[in-house]
């Protein structure tokens, strides 16, 4: 595998696999990789002939209270995931080559941002905007891969590249979890064995919610209720929100009809975690 640290390296690198019609897979990352980030590994494998990840903690998507500095770092440990998964290239650029100075550009999607995760952390989304669509104007993958976990990110990105007629596909991989349901993510390594074990609380609160929509609770405010008793449930956790929304325009649902996306966020300790499920066919 190809360790790349620069904008110019990668593009001409990417210039050689044109020349050679060769259709390629990117797969954006923070690192700190997981089973959850080698699955979109493995469906860019499947959808392309060269999958490309990248390793970036993006400090514009982070608040000025938020975790920056302790966000979990292994770039060698996730070299190594990478390689084994068959990834051709790795780019894992310093914070000064994707950021010479501050950007100037702002893109927003208000209507996408305005609640869930983005109600709660003012300026994020745009961060993760500008700094995917910076790495999707260096790459240039045919498919770029993200996880449901980040179901909000994912519908962002998703219009951004449709409103910008950006060439490339997204596809969203379902959440990998672990055995008792909680979704892996980078930051659970940061939980005390207590707060792990209380983690879980976060999926069985969004399967009890998923339980109501199929016995017929169509009331969106009552599926949120359900999800904020069971997450209340568990002195560890504290909720920062639980939600019933459209899935595709993260709308609240007042009247579940059709789908419905459950979400929650919530605080073990200073960790914050998210979750969803999409319930289908209500
Ligand atoms: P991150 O490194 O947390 O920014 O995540 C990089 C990509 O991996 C994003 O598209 C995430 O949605 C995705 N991802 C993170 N955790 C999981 C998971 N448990 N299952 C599936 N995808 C995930």
């Amino acid at each position: 595998m190809l360790l790349i640290t620069t904008i110019a390296a990668v593009r001409a690198r990417r210039e050689e696999l044109a020349r050679a019609g060769r259709r390629l897979a990117f797969v954006p990352t923070m690192g700190a990789l997981h089973e959850g980030h080698l699955r979109l590994v493995r469906r860019g494998r499947e959808l392309a002939d060269e999958v490309w990840a990248s390793v970036f903690v993006n400090p514009t998507q982070f608040g000025p209270t938020e975790d920056l500095a302790s966000y979990p770092r292994d770039l060698e440990g996730d070299r190594a995931l990478l390689d084994r998964e068959g990834t051709a290239l790795l780019f894992a650029p310093s914070t000064r080559e994707i950021y010479p100075r501050t950007a100037a550009t702002v893109i927003d999607l208000p209507q996408l941002t305005r609640g869930l995760c983005g109600a709660h952390r003012p300026g994020h989304f745009q961060g993760v905007a500008l700094v995917v669509a910076k790495l999707l104007n260096t790459v240039q993958p045919h498919v770029a891969l993200f996880g449901a976990k980040d179901w909000q990110q994912a519908a962002v990105i998703r219009h951004l590249v449709e409103d910008l007629d950006m060439p490339v596909h997204v596809e969203m991989v379902p959440t990998a979890r672990d055995n008792d349901g909680l979704a892996l993510s980078s930051r659970n390594a940061r939980l005390s064995r207590e707060q792990r074990r209380a983690a879980a609380v976060l999926h069985r609160a969004l399967q009890c919610a998923a339980q109501a929509v199929r016995a017929g609770e169509r009331s969106g405010a009552r599926l949120e209720a359900v999800l904020a008793t069971e997450v209340g449930s568990e002195p560890l956790a504290r909720l920062q929100y639980a939600a019933a929304v459209d899935p595709e325009t993260l709308r609240p649902a007042e009247t579940v009809t059709g789908s419905v996306l459950l979400a929650v966020a919530a605080y073990l300790g200073s960790t914050r975690l998210i979750d969803n499920l999409l319930v289908e066919g209500v």
